[in-house]
């Protein structure tokens, strides 16, 4: 039986997801346009002072996205849906408390151990 995850654990795999989906994000962006998001950041920097519009990187990435990276984004934000309905940590399958251990390792497994293993 593990036990539900503490306050400070919740934070800590919170900042985990948070900067995973930024991260995910940023290289999806790159595939799209070539270059990463943060290059794009000092570029907008850089044009400090002129007035023409600031160019935002195109976010309807769908058709261009990896699949898996499209993927591990879905599970990411899901986990942060689930973390903000307090429902974050439970086995979708059997409901258990998914250890603390091996969402330090995947914060946005949905599924304990035995559950996924027999998936
Ligand atoms: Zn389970």
């Amino acid at each position: 039986m593990q036990t539900p995850l503490t306050a400070g654990q919740k934070a800590l795999l919170t900042a985990e997801l948070e900067q995973r989906e930024r991260q995910l994000r940023a290289q999806l962006a790159a595939h799209l346009h070539g270059q990463s998001r943060v290059d794009r950041a000092a570029e907008v920097l850089h044009q400090d002072g002129d007035d023409a519009p600031q160019r935002r990187p195109e976010m309807a990435v769908s058709a261009a996205l990896t699949d898996r990276e499209q993927t591990e984004l879905n599970a990411v934000v899901q986990a942060l849906d689930r973390m903000r309905a307090g429902r974050y940590g439970m086995c979708r399958s059997c409901g258990t408390d998914i250890a603390f251990d091996r969402l330090k390792v995947q914060p946005w497994a949905s599924q304990c151990v035995p559950c996924a293993a027999s998936a």
